[in-house]
């Protein structure tokens, strides 16, 4: 069974072309639930749009979750300056650096759109000469040109333009015969499109999973609220699909799908982690294992709200995340064969379909820890 790569890119671009930074995410909610309903894929909301789907398995439980998030980083009006253009602060964390130059969208009420650019505070080599170099990358030396005519406070107010106006940053995106996808917010929804691309193979091959699978969409990621609140009670496995950072000192794989083995939220699940590598294995998926410091996904928010569950980390390959970033179809495309493959798979422990229960096929201990005691001189002489 294999993804089907015209559907993947189609669906991406898709979900590219419609701004979603967090806090203003019931478009692309829209979206998604379009393309479930496309497949078939029966599925509930949150009252604020986070998407709990739900393929029927032959067996209830122990189920499983995958999970991706539709929000994006953006920006919003955090105040007027005297020369009428405005303060902005970002929505989730990304640099300033990134930010100068782009053209965005203003969202303010009552269908009110504007558009401009961000610029440093300092933007014309004309007039501010080699400050233009010194001035130091900060949200605070960020201004936003809106393309309107105002010189003041009071025109911009004007224009309908209020403190807290959702600012979205297109994503731009660019499908290069080579195979590289370019574009902003690839973070995430370059996810969304594997899971949906493994899922529209599933539905297309007719396969009955061995246990239920409950796609998540959810909608505040970048701003650390995750999968908390969409969970199913029936959930033991769960595997959040994000970005793997392809830079100096990672082992990301920019063309396969990377298995991170742990992030600032600790390490993922033992069993779960080793059945995925195992996976790629079988099926002769590029993989490469990583660690990750200064992230954070979907499934540490589903850990940190109370859920004992087994979580992994799946990575497609990303190039400079949360600014300039890119990512490659071969990538996306293994992710989705080991979506294909995990999916498939019977569940890790039947013991799992419980909170609490017997030793059963809980794992004997040699399977983490081999031999562990054996010349060890830790106990006492008899
Ligand atoms: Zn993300």
């Amino acid at each position: 069974m294999q993804p089907d790569r015209d559907y993947l890119q189609d669906v991406l671009a898709r979900l590219l072309n419609t701004p979603s930074p967090s806090g203003m995410t019931d478009a692309v909610v829209h979206v998604a639930t379009s393309e479930l309903d496309s497949l078939g894929i029966p599925y509930e909301l949150t009252r604020r749009g986070a998407i709990r789907a739900c393929l029927k398995g032959r067996q209830r439980m122990p189920a499983r979750a995958v999970v991706a998030h539709l929000d994006t980083l953006g920006a919003m009006v955090k105040g007027y300056k005297p020369n009428g253009r405005l303060q902005v602060v970002p929505i989730g964390f990304w640099s300033s650096r990134f930010a100068e130059g782009a053209r965005v969208t203003i969202y303010s009420d009552e269908g009110v759109i504007h558009r401009g650019t961000l610029l440093p505070a300092k933007a014309s080599g004309h007039t501010f000469n080699a400050e233009i170099d010194s001035q130091p990358v900060s949200w605070d030396n960020i201004e936003l040109r809106i393309d309107a005519r105002t010189a003041s406070e009071a025109e911009t107010r004007a224009l309908g333009i209020h403190v807290g106006d959702t600012i979205a940053i297109p994503s731009n995106p660019e499908f290069g015969p080579e195979g590289f996808v370019n574009a902003r917010h690839l973070d995430d929804k370059a996810g969304v499109a594997a899971i949906l691309a493994a899922l529209h193979a599933i539905r297309e091959s007719g396969m009955k999973l061995p246990v239920d699978c409950f796609p998540l969409f959810t909608i505040s990621e970048e701003i650390g609220v995750g999968a908390s609140h969409v969970l199913h009670g029936d959930v033991a496995e769960l595997i959040s699909i994000d970005n793997g950072t392809v830079a100096e000192g990672q082992y990301t794989s920019e063309y396969g799908v990377t298995i991170s083995m742990q992030d600032s939220s600790g390490p993922f699940d033992w069993h779960l982690t080793r059945r995925l590598l195992e996976l790629c294995q079988a099926e002769g998926i590029e993989h490469s294992r990583d660690v990750f410091r200064f992230y954070r996904s979907d499934a540490a928010a589903a850990i940190e709200a109370g859920n004992d569950i087994r979580t992994a980390l799946v990575c497609f390959g990303l190039d400079a995340s949360h600014g300039h970033e890119r990512v490659h179809l071969d990538s996306l495309d293994a992710l989705a064969r080991l979506l294909i493959a995990y999916l498939c798979s019977p569940p890790l422990f039947h013991r799992d379909r419980a909170a609490l229960g017997p030793l059963d096929d809980f794992p004997p201990a040699e399977m983490q820890t081999p031999q562990w005691d054996e010349n060890l001189p830790t106990a006492p002489h008899s």
